[in-house]
């Protein structure tokens, strides 16, 4: 089987194949990075990673909250569900990975783990539009991480 090369950038008719090439590879990468960090996301993800208990939430595995991840299953972009608790898990690096690269199996994963009735519900407020009410979600994140340090009184 013959491996496609990519166009090479000296052959005169090849360079407006390669410019082009290029540009599809650049224009391929900002779309993860459009959304802009809010500082909500910040408090939203220390509070979904505490919550677990440090252990991911897929493989079971116990890494401590700080080196846990932030998953969402609908993407920042959905500004409705973006710090809905039910959208999202702390999982570690290789789980974040694996279901990141397995989209069927992420969906199935997900759909079981937060049940069928609570994903339904999760899916219809996906749909909704507009901003949530930043400060309301902002109060209840750090009233929650209060709660949460309040019992694990050894952690920072
Ligand atoms: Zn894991």
């Amino acid at each position: 089987m013959k491996k496609l090369d990519k166009p090479k950038q000296e052959d005169s008719i090849g360079k407006g194949i390669y410019e082009s090439y290029q540009r599809r590879q650049l224009a391929k990468k900002p779309k993860r990075y459009r959304v802009r960090i809010d500082p909500l996301d910040k408090l939203f993800s220390e509070y979904i990673r505490r919550k677990s208990g440090g252990c991911c939430q897929r493989c079971g595995k116990d890494y401590g909250w700080k080196k846990l991840q932030c998953s969402h299953f609908f993407g920042r972009a959905k500004k409705s569900v973006r710090w809905d608790e039910d959208n999202a898990v702390a999982i570690d690096f290789g789980c974040h990975q694996y279901l990141g690269s397995h989209p069927l199996e992420h969906t199935e994963w997900f759909k079981e783990h937060l049940g069928e009735e609570a994903f339904n519900l999760l899916q219809a407020r996906a749909r909704e539009v507009g901003m949530p009410d930043k400060e309301a979600i902002k109060l209840y994140l750090k009233q929650k991480l209060e709660e949460i340090k309040g019992v694990c009184s050894n952690e920072p």
